[in-house]
């Protein structure tokens, strides 16, 4: 067990960082940030912060060599540029899976769960057979290095396969059926040192151009009924990689039951709702985790809770957020605004 007053190291430095850092704080710890840019969202609100590339091997041991334990707020750190630190959570091996597509949706059929119908992609060859096999439209998604929909590039019929091929970067891929879903929604879920786990209840997400726009828990329709098979699935992962600290799964609701999309090995976009909206946040919770705490309770706050991103422009709207006295602004410090650039969030409690 880390006491208060240790240091959490942070590998990456933006808004996720910064949520876990705020988090950390009230429970008396110091964060030490590690990311390659000069300041962010996470850095203003850290005791410390290294600058440096993620595959500066000297520097990322310096780093790990100052905290009492590692943790990360992106997936796409490259695993081989973890600290040989044995206090690295979520553990390297969660990262691996989820940073790939390919092994992602096999360890989850493995484990008895159900991913949309997928095939692998190495060749113009591999795609005409996957779309022949898997019928169009299909979603062809980079293997790795994916993130709101990006690297994926939809097919609406197989004479769009050798262009799909062309803009995607002829890079390994996997190609996807299209799921007929009612909505999308994510399980979080918190494993302790100990293998004890909390889960908040199931939240159901709705994307604009692709990016998370508005998160509501607890989810409604289909997938209220699904939430518990999911949640099993779920658990099940974490409990297969001897996982610590906050694992985000997302699904499709779909007539045939839940649909496994993706995971990630971290607090999510789709958990900011927790902050507000439940006892004990996603951020808090991974905290007490990785420094072995008892994990605190995920029961809702309200019967109903709404978190809806900023995305660039949409920042200016400040204003008429806090006008409304219920509402709670969360803005990230970041400077340059770009469109879908996520600025902040703001969370409603209804009760
Ligand atoms: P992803 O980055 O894989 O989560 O994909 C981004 C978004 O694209 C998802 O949240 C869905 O709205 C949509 N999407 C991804 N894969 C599929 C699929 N196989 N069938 C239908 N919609 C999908």
């Amino acid at each position: 067990m880390i006491p208060p007053g240790g240091t959490i190291g942070i590998m990456g430095g933006g808004q996720l960082g910064r949520m876990l850092a705020i988090a950390a704080a009230n429970l008396g710890y110091r964060t030490h940030i590690f990311a390659p840019g000069m300041s962010g969202p996470a850095t203003e609100v850290a005791a410390r912060w290294t600058q440096s590339a993620y595959d500066d091997a000297a520097a990322v041991a310096a780093f790990a060599a100052q905290v009492d334990v590692v943790t990360y707020e992106f997936e796409n750190v490259d695993v081989a540029s973890l600290p040989a630190h044995n206090c690295v959570f979520p553990p390297a091996r969660a990262l691996e899976v989820a940073q790939d597509r390919l092994t992602e949706k096999t360890f989850v059929e493995q484990l008895g769960g159900r991913p949309a119908p997928f095939r692998k992609v190495d060749s113009i060859e591999d795609l005409r057979a996957a779309l022949g096999d898997l019928g169009s439209p299909a979603i062809l998604k980079t293997r790795r290095f994916g993130y709101d929909g990006k690297g994926q590039e939809r097919i609406e019929d197989p004479s769009r396969a050798a262009s799909a091929w062309l803009s995607i970067g002829q890079k390994p891929c996997v190609l996807e059926g299209l799921v007929r879903f009612e909505s999308e929604f994510s399980i979080i879920l918190c494993r302790g040192m100990n293998g004890e786990i909390v889960r908040w209840d199931a939240v159901e997400n709705r994307h604009r151009h692709g990016i998370l726009d508005v998160s509501i828990a607890p989810a409604s329709g289909l997938a209220t009924d699904q939430a518990a098979e999911a949640g099993a699935l779920a658990e099940h992962i974490a409990d297969a990689l001897d996982y610590v600290g906050v694992l985000a799964c997302e699904f499709f609701a779909t007539a045939e039951g839940p649909v496994f999309n993706e995971m990630a090995p971290r607090v999510h976009n789709s958990g900011h709702w927790t902050i507000e909206g439940a006892v004990t946040s996603q951020f808090e919770n991974h905290i007490r985790a990785i420094c072995g705490l008892p994990l605190g309770s995920t029961d809702l706050t309200g019967a109903r809770v709404e978190m809806r991103n900023l995305l660039g422009s949409d920042v200016e709207q400040w204003p008429a957020i806090l006008a409304d006295r219920a509402n709670h602004l969360h803005l990230y410090g970041k400077s340059g605004q770009r469109p879908d650039r996520k600025m902040g969030h703001v969370t409603k409690v209804f009760v």
